[in-house]
């Protein structure tokens, strides 16, 4: 007698479209089993770096062939994704590590495919800024997720600044040789603010640090760090905004009298606020009224 129950595919066919399916961020128990079956199914994986992606399929024993997918080959390869929907095939994009897009490849794809009007259908999971956010401490009911700062500091404090002038916790992912000189520019443009190091979620090594820009800024000065991380930011408060406010008042006043160094030292020994702090202030000042 034929048990039927044997011959049902392990992977059962899959409606046509594009799987968007989360992958773990380091833990690889974190794969859900809804990623597993639908990888399992699919016609064949767009992934970024084959080998990485390919040690995920291993370990849970999906064998669908893998095509490469990333920012440098992703032009010539949308026309034959969607030449292979319009052939109703089954397709997930999955990246090294986390939800596709979220600072990883795919905006574009997702875009041209529900242009051409096939599904786009989403396999959710992990992600490094959902799983920082909700074990950092900081407000979660508003954030602002910001992908990577610029690696050069006056880029980076450029871009900061306005987003530390927010009530809202900003989010950004960071690289751990990195992270001493952001620290270091948080820490002059806002030497008390509350902010959370996610490192390592999910592995071994896995830990938050809370503390403010300039203990903080202090801890990591000089020290190689490891690892991969989740920058968090709390928002301005009311009284940060008074004190800055405060601030500005008398920078201004400070440097319609003098040298914007002599105006600095000025107003750090008035305020017994670091110099570092006032300087950043006051550059930013004269370079918003230059822009006027
Ligand atoms: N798409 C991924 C996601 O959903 O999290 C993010 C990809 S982005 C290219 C990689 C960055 O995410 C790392 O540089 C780091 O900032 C952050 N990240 C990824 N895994 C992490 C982890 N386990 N712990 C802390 N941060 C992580």
């Amino acid at each position: 007698m034929i048990d039927h129950q044997q011959e049902k595919p392990l992977a059962p066919s899959l409606p046509s479209g594009l799987y968007v399916t989360a992958t773990p961020i380091g833990n690889l128990a974190d794969m859900t089993g809804r990623a597993v079956s639908v990888l399992k199914s699919v016609d064949f994986i767009l992934c970024e770096d084959s080998r990485i992606t390919g040690k995920l399929l291993r370990a849970y024993g999906i064998t669908t062939k893998m095509r490469a997918y990333h920012d440098h080959n992703g032009d010539k390869m949308r026309p034959s994704i969607l030449a292979a929907l319009a052939d109703k095939k089954a397709i997930a994009l999955v990246s090294d590590a986390g939800t596709p897009l979220i600072s990883d490849p795919g905006y574009k794809l997702v875009r041209a495919v529900r242009e051409a009007g096939h599904k786009v259908f989403t396999v959710p999971g992990a992600s490094a800024l959902t799983a920082a956010l909700s074990i950092a401490g900081l407000p979660t009911d508003r954030f602002c997720f910001n992908g990577f700062l610029p690696p050069k500091s006056a880029a980076r404090k450029k871009l900061l600044a306005p987003l530390l002038a927010q009530e809202i916790t900003q989010i950004f992912y960071e690289s751990g040789p990195r992270l001493p000189a952001t620290l270091a520019d948080i820490a002059s443009l806002a030497p008390s603010r509350p902010l959370a190091i996610a490192r390592e979620l999910t592995k071994l090594h896995e830990e938050v640090i809370n503390g403010n820009a300039k203990e903080l800024a202090t801890l990591y000065q000089g020290k190689s760090v490891k690892g991969e991380i989740v920058l968090l930011i709390h928002g301005q408060t009311k009284t940060d905004h008074a004190q800055e406010e405060n601030l500005d008042t008398l920078l201004k006043t400070a440097l319609e009298k003098q040298s914007l160094r002599d105006a600095v030292a000025e107003i750090a020994a008035l305020t017994g606020l670091p110099k570092n702090t006032c300087y950043e202030r006051a550059l930013l000042l004269r370079s918003a009224s230059k822009e006027k």
